[in-house]
């Protein structure tokens, strides 16, 4: 692995910039304290690990600010260095002329991400929790954060952990047997490893099961709004993104036709796109329209197919209606308040749906369309307390390869292949499971991970 600048001790401002209560300023490596001493009034030099002081930055005699100053001598610390952290007041100007000091007395300036490849490389944290920090940092919703800090605290490690030391206890006892036939017996062996494997299999297919929950949970539930023309798509839209609720971001890239807003509804994320372009398209057939919201409806989580109660149901509606019967939805008879021609019997007959009366005008269906989504998103699939989330779409290709491997141990079990087979397969899904840990990673895979982190990271 290459450790760049590895003697350097490095510094960075590690809250965010602009006007804030405090600003730290973190310095780590083997100089940290010496020369977090040359910036201050008084030194740090005698203090003892994990204690704060009271002094003043200076330059040259002249003070830039009162500082509280922590040291976490090594290998206490988040990066296993020593590590000294300067809060300063705060202000923009006194922070960075801080930092400025501590250059020049001999740091360099961290690159982004480097702290928390500092603490992986010193064995401070594996690599799946080095990328827990930065979903922790990046979380937008509570459940995000949640399944963030439980990979920080180590649960996925620790299944892996698990898994790879059965995967070599297997290994090593078919090798020691084939090096040693008088003294193994592996008769019977087969039989008892197919059974590993099983179990073994079970654990991989649920731990990429729930990937695809915690994809969910960590960039929202993507939800696409379908119905013919004038059903009320914008106005359901805009009712849900509207004053009372909080738009978090538009998202970049969305075009003149989709629109994507990112909301919180039900203490759910979502990324709701509205098929506004449809609707510009009402001199062509509309079977195009079809076409065009049956793509978008692939790739969503959700879909919430608008329905216009006022006027008969049509043939169009009727498509739709067919169109989401395989997918997660929920019916909303729409335009409550007017005169109705749609009962909600009826419609119930024609979906599998939840199917909830309602009106984007005066916001009536709105909390049972809540409670419907909730019941979906948290009650269904989602269960916090007995199961580790794969956030990480490296993670969970890395899962799959070894799920792969191990399947083929089983294969070569059923076919009656001789023991060797077994061992090499064994060892493919050990390294595979080791590349989530960061313990088989290439080293420009670690260095990609954390270019994506904060400077001060
Ligand atoms: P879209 O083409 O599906 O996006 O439909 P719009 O949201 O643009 O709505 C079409 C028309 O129906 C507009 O005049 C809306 O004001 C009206 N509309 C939408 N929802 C309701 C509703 O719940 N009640 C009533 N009375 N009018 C609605
Ligand atoms: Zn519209």
């Amino acid at each position: 692995m290459r450790h760049q600048r590895e003697n350097d001790t490095i510094a960075a401002i590690s809250t965010a910039l602009g006007e804030s209560g405090i600003g730290i300023i973190r310095i780590s490596g083997t100089d940290a304290v010496d020369i977090a001493s040359r910036v201050l009034d008084r030194g740090v030099r005698k203090a003892e690990t994990h204690t704060i002081h009271y002094r003043h930055a200076v330059c040259k005699n002249e003070i830039i600010d009162e500082v509280l100053v922590s040291v976490m001598l090594a290998p206490r610390s988040y990066t296993g260095e020593n590590t000294v952290e300067i809060n300063c007041h705060g202000g923009v100007l006194a922070v960075e002329r801080v930092l400025e000091e501590v250059l020049k007395a001999g740091a360099s300036l961290a690159e982004p991400g480097e702290f928390s490849k500092r603490a992986f490389l010193n064995g401070r944290i594996d690599l799946s929790q080095a990328e827990a920090v930065m979903d922790v940092i990046q979380a937008k919703n509570r459940f995000a954060l949640k399944a963030a800090v439980s990979q920080l605290s180590g649960t996925l490690s620790k299944k892996l952990k698990e898994l790879r030391n059965q995967l070599l206890d297997e290994t090593a006892w078919i090798e020691a047997a084939l090096d040693d036939p008088e003294h193994y017996d592996l008769s019977g062996y087969p039989e008892e490893l197919g059974k590993k494997t099983d179990a073994m299999i079970a654990d991989l297919e649920t731990l990429i099961r729930n990937a695809e929950n915690g994809r969910v949970m960590k960039e929202g539930i993507s939800t696409v709004i379908l119905g013919r023309p004038n059903a009320g798509k914008s106005s359901l839209m805009n009712l849900l993104s509207g004053a009372d609720r909080a738009i978090v971001t538009d998202i970049a890239g969305t075009t003149r036709d989709i629109l994507t807003e990112h909301i919180r509804l039900a203490g759910l994320s979502l990324n709701l796109t509205d098929t506004a372009g449809i609707r510009e398209s009402e001199d062509i057939v509309e079977r195009i329209g079809v076409e065009r919201a049956r793509k978008a409806a692939e790739e969503a989580d959700l879909l919430l197919l608008v329905i216009d109660g006022s006027s008969e149901l049509q043939e169009a509606d009727r498509l739709l209606l067919h169109e989401i019967e395989e997918k997660n939805a929920i019916v909303l008879l729409n335009k409550s308040d007017l005169d109705t021609q749609i009962s909600l019997e009826e419609l119930q007959k024609l979906s599998s749906h939840p199917v909830i009366l309602f009106s984007a005008k005066d916001g009536t269906g709105l909390s049972e369309m809540e409670t419907t989504m909730r019941e979906m998103f948290y009650h269904g699939n989602i269960n916090f307390n007995d199961q580790i989330y794969i956030t990480n779409s490296r993670h969970r290709e890395a899962l799959e390869q070894a799920l792969a491997s191990v399947r083929l141990v089983k294969q070569s079990i059923k076919n009656g292949l001789p023991e060797d087979f077994f061992s090499i397969d064994l060892q493919d899904a050990y390294e595979s499971l080791g590349i989530i840990t960061g313990e088989t990673v290439e080293d420009d895979v670690v260095n990609r991970i954390f270019e994506k982190f904060c400077t001060g990271k």
